[in-house]
C-alpha cells in the first residue's frame, strides 16, 4: 500500500481545520496542536474548541459497531469498558460540546503499511452535533450485559443549510429575553436519561438559538455594526449567523458562541487576510455581551 503522507492541520489553535478523507496521525497532528489525551476514543481538549472521537477499525469497540444510519447520522458507541455507562468524562463531553461551544470531530482509524512499517492512523470524516442518544443493553469487556449510551450524531452540513434559511419563526410577543432563556435552554441538554423523551429536535434547537442571535443584533451586523444590506422576502433584516468556535456555521452552540454578520463581515471572517483577528475580536465581544447580561 502507498502510504499518504498526513501533512499537519492549519496551526491555528483557535479552530482546528481538517481535510475530508485526510489521514491524519493522532499525537503529532491532533493532540499536540490541538490536545487532547492520546488514548482512547473521546479525547477532549483543555484548552482548544474541540472534542476528537475515534471510531475504530471496521469502526468496532467493544464488539458494537459504530455506523451511519439510513438517515447520514453517525450512530457513535459511548465510553467505559465495564459495567453501566454513565454520563461523565468522554460522554458527558459529547452531550455538551454545544453548550461548551466546542465542535466535534470524527476520525476513522485506519492501518497502513506492513511488517514493522505498520501503524495506525485517523481518517476525517467530518464535523458533528450531538442530536440525542439511546440506551441499549450490550455486553462489556467482560462479557456481562449492562445500559450502554449511543451517541447520535448529526453532521454539522445538515444544520447549516437550515441556519441560512429564511424562515424566522413569528416571535409570538416574546421578549428579546424570553428568546435569549430558550436559546441557552437548547444549547443544552437536561441530565435526564433518555433525550428522545420530549426533547426538542435538533433543527428547533438550532433554529432557537439562530433565532435569539438575530434578535440581539437587532438589524446591525455584530462585526462592523452597520445597518443589515437588505430585507428577506417578507421584511426581516438580512443577516448571517456564525459560529466563531468552528469552521462550519450550524447548530445549537450557546448564543456567546454564535455572531449575526452582514454577508460581507461574514465571508470576511472565514476567507479574510485577517479572519482570524476579525473572529477573535468577535468571541470578545460575544463574551462582554452575554456574560453583561444579568439573567
Ligand atoms: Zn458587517
Ligand atoms: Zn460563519
Amino acid at each position: 500500500m502507498k502510504e499518504k503522507s498526513a501533512s499537519p492541520p492549519i496551526a491555528d489553535p483557535d479552530l482546528p481545520s481538517f481535510d475530508l478523507g485526510h489521514v491524519y496521525d493522532r499525537w503529532p497532528n491532533l493532540n499536540i496542536p490541538y490536545g487532547g489525551g492520546r488514548q482512547g476514543g473521546i479525547s477532549d481538549s483543555a484548552r482548544s474548541p474541540v472534542t476528537f472521537l475515534f471510531t475504530g477499525e471496521s469502526g468496532e469497540r467493544y464488539g458494537y459497531h459504530d455506523r451511519y444510519d439510513d438517515e447520514g447520522t453517525f450512530l457513535f458507541f459511548g465510553e467505559g469498558q465495564e459495567g453501566d455507562m454513565r454520563f461523565e468524562r468522554g460522554n458527558l463531553a459529547i452531550k455538551s460540546h454545544s453548550s461548551r461551544g466546542k465542535a466535534l470531530h470524527l476520525f476513522r482509524t485506519v492501518v497502513e503499511g506492513k511488517g514493522k512499517a505498520k501503524r495506525k492512523l485517523q481518517k476525517y470524516l467530518g464535523e458533528f452535533i450531538y442530536q440525542d442518544h439511546e440506551w441499549v443493553t450490550a455486553p462489556d469487556l467482560k462479557g456481562n450485559l449492562r445500559q450502554a449510551i449511543i451517541f447520535h450524531l448529526a453532521p454539522v452540513a445538515r444544520l447549516e443549510r437550515l441556519e441560512l434559511s429564511p424562515a424566522v419563526e413569528p416571535d409570538e410577543g416574546m421578549t428579546l429575553q424570553e428568546f435569549r432563556s430558550r436559546a441557552i435552554a437548547a444549547s443544552k441538554v437536561d441530565g435526564s436519561g433518555d433525550s428522545k423523551k420530549g426533547s426538542r429536535t435538533i433543527y428547533e434547537r438550532s433554529r432557537a438559538v439562530r433565532d435569539y442571535v438575530l434578535r440581539r443584533a437587532a438589524g446591525k451586523c455584530e462585526l462592523c455594526e452597520q445597518p443589515a444590506p437588505f430585507r428577506r422576502k417578507g421584511g426581516l433584516l438580512y443577516l448571517e449567523p456564525h459560529h466563531t468556535t468552528r469552521l462550519s456555521d450550524g447548530g445549537p452552540d450557546h448564543p456567546q458562541f454564535v455572531a449575526a454578520l452582514c454577508p460581507s463581515c461574514h465571508r470576511e471572517v472565514h476567507y479574510g487576510e485577517h479572519a482570524h483577528e476579525k473572529n477573535s475580536a468577535l468571541k470578545d465581544r460575544l463574551q462582554v455581551l452575554e456574560l453583561s447580561d444579568p439573567s
